[in-house]
């Protein structure tokens, strides 16, 4: 079964059931939202009533609960020392949040270093995600994805190297696991062409049972570049059919794919009709304009 998804809002008034029938409305069978804006922390009081009217609701459209996911927000960096109390009180508050929402898994970004080093990098994110789950105890279900990254700055996992270091540190392996992304993979310097290959790499350091996640994106640089600018699908410099073979790669079957495309001139969701062209597996060159105008 495919489970297809998309980024989707999460707003203080109506939580995980707008969350819900926002992705219900992109024909999406799974979705991926941050608790609050990404950049701050003001977030609101899980509101119990909420998330059990958006799970009767999830039920009543056959949708599997267990695929959908968090996303940490990116204020958190374990890496920086000057910030290292505020980012593991804040991941431990968010693992609070997810737990309480009964979701599986929180994306994180391992964090940027800041000059202080890979190895310092490394073991300050180590230090601090076995904090977190220490400030929770036996009470955590949720299970920490480490985020592949580009490379952007001075970014920690942009390689299969770093990403199995910081598994190794952590203390309870039952709840680290890794999200792929397509985007910064291929910015990171991946061909994903040789998809594949990756995977059999990853088998051997890591093991492929640990990815719980994949983000789907096009980038829009070339490979190696060490951005991180998503695309729309098919848009981008990653071949069309290179992004449908990841999508349908059996060995990846009942991982949750999440789409984190950009918006069609920053104003119009891109997902409908991105799942649409995913499910057909047939580009459309004319998707943009489609988009436009069914927002008109
Ligand atoms: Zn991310």
């Amino acid at each position: 079964m495919l489970y297809i998804g998309s980024h989707v809002g999460f707003n203080k008034n109506t939580q995980l059931l707008g969350s819900a029938k926002e992705a219900l409305k992109y024909k999406a069978n799974t979705f991926m939202f941050y608790t609050g804006a990404p950049q701050n922390t003001a977030r609101s009081q899980i509101v119990d009533e909420l998330t059990l009217e958006a799970l009767q609701l999830l039920k009543e459209n056959n949708i599997d609960y267990s695929k959908v996911i968090v996303h940490a927000p990116y204020i958190i960096n374990l890496c920086n020392e000057e910030k290292f109390s505020f980012s593991v009180d804040f991941l431990t508050e968010e693992l609070e949040r997810v737990n309480q929402l009964g979701i599986k898994y929180l994306v994180l970004h391992p964090g940027s270093h800041v000059g202080l080093g890979i190895e310092k990098g490394i073991d300050n994110i180590v230090k601090g995600i076995n904090m977190a789950f220490q400030n929770l105890g036996k009470t955590n279900n949720v299970t920490i994805l480490l985020e592949t990254m580009a490379g952007k700055g001075t970014e920690v996992g942009s390689n299969l190297d770093e990403i199995k270091k910081i598994i190794e540190g952590i203390e309870d392996k039952d709840h680290i696991g890794v999200c792929l992304d397509t985007c910064h993979l291929n910015d990171a310097g991946y061909d994903l062409n040789k998809f594949d290959e990756y995977l059999n790499e990853f088998d051997k350091t890591i093991g492929i049972s640990k990815i719980g996640c994949i983000h789907i994106n096009d980038s829009k640089n070339e490979r190696s570049s060490h951005k991180d600018r998503h695309e729309n699908i098919g848009y981008g410099t990653i071949p069309f059919d290179t992004l449908i073979s990841i999508i349908y790669n059996e060995r990846l079957k009942d991982i949750p794919r999440i789409l984190e495309t950009p918006y069609v001139d920053k104003l119009y969701a891109p997902y409908k009709q991105e799942i649409e062209m995913i499910r057909n597996k047939k580009f459309d060159d004319n998707l943009l304009d489609k988009i436009r105008i069914d927002n008109k």
